[in-house]
């Protein structure tokens, strides 16, 4: 059997279109333009396109957005200050740390100096401890597991009740999905570097995720026939034949796992798109909150 595909980059598309819509009407009715912050600390390659990317995609759907950039050896107190500056920028609804910060900084004490109200990523302590918590909401929720959820709920798989197993538990994408599954009534089951056995774990998953940043880590005899497969991965392989000398690739083989899954996400084309639509839906989400549309 073929799997069907979850088209992140239409997925995504279509939830930006919704976007620039609200953001036109919010302009009309309440002159007010959502606008973001990339705080960008050294000179990371990835990070830099990745902050370059974001720029672009609010540009193109009217977002207002800036980069501010501090140089590899900025001090805790420099990135604070700039932090702190931004908390009371009324131009400014979301502030976004671009991670991984240089070795020298202290980035949960950085992360936890991010307004309550503009935490678009999600990471504040206080928005974390929410997410793991029954019955508590998060002001905002983490952008590449809110894209995976949304994927989900967008393609129509029910996640109440299913057998979810996640590969990784990192912060920002294996723990916060592993919570929101959990809150979405799944059985969760979490792995990491010490699980043994883990296509016997994995086989047992109606939706796995694969975020372990391993290329093609997860073949098809790791996959339950007809499970739904999320590929987070994004890895970065030699090609000469590829303009840049290298391509991407997932974490899961997925030639041969889409022969045995129901559902399954190509990677690149799958989550990565999600997590900047997530991120200018969270933006587009604080500065409704200013205006006081919602709560
Ligand atoms: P991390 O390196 O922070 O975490 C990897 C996780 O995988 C850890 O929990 C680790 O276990 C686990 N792991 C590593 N090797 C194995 C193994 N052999 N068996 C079982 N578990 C293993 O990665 P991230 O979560 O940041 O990213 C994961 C992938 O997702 C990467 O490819 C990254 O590029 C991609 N990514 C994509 C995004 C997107 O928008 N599409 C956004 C963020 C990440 P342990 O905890 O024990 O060390």
């Amino acid at each position: 059997m073929a799997a069907k595909l979850i088209d992140g980059t239409a997925i995504a598309e279509a939830i930006q279109a919704e976007i620039a819509a609200e953001i036109v009407q919010l302009k009309a009715q309440y002159g007010l333009t959502p606008g973001l912050a990339t705080v960008l600390v050294g000179n990371n390659h990835a990070s830099q396109t990745y902050v370059r990317m974001k720029q672009r995609r609010c540009k193109k759907i009217g977002l207002h957005s800036i980069a501010p950039t501090l140089p590899a050896d900025a001090t805790q107190t420099q990135v604070e200050a700039v932090i702190h500056e931004l908390n009371v920028d009324p131009a400014i609804h979301g502030i976004l740390v671009q991670l991984p910060l240089p070795g020298h900084l202290d980035e949960e004490k950085i992360l936890s100096q991010v307004s309550l109200a503009k935490d678009i990523d999600g990471f504040h302590p206080i928005n974390i401890g929410k997410l793991a918590m029954k019955h508590r909401i998060p002001s905002f929720e983490p952008c590449t597991p809110a894209g995976i959820i949304e994927l989900l709920d967008r393609t129509g798989i029910e996640i109440e009740g299913k057998e979810a197993v996640v590969l990784g538990r990192s912060n920002i994408v294996g723990l916060p999905v592993s919570m929101l599954l959990l809150k979405r009534n799944a059985t969760v089951t979490i792995c990491h570097s010490q699980t043994q056995n883990l296509p016997a774990v994995t086989r047992r998953a109606d939706i796995l995720i694969a975020a372990v940043g391993r290329t093609e880590m997860v073949k098809a005899d790791w996959v339950k026939p007809g499970a739904v497969v999320i590929d987070v991965g994004s890895n970065s392989v030699d090609d000469p034949t590829a303009k840049r000398g290298y391509r991407l690739v997932g974490d899961v083989d997925f030639k041969a796992v889409k022969e045995v899954a129901g559902w399954i996400t190509p990677s690149p084309g799958g989550v990565g798109p999600m997590t900047i639509a997530m991120l200018l839906k969270n933006t587009l989400l604080s500065a409704k909150r200013t205006a006081g549309i919602l709560q």
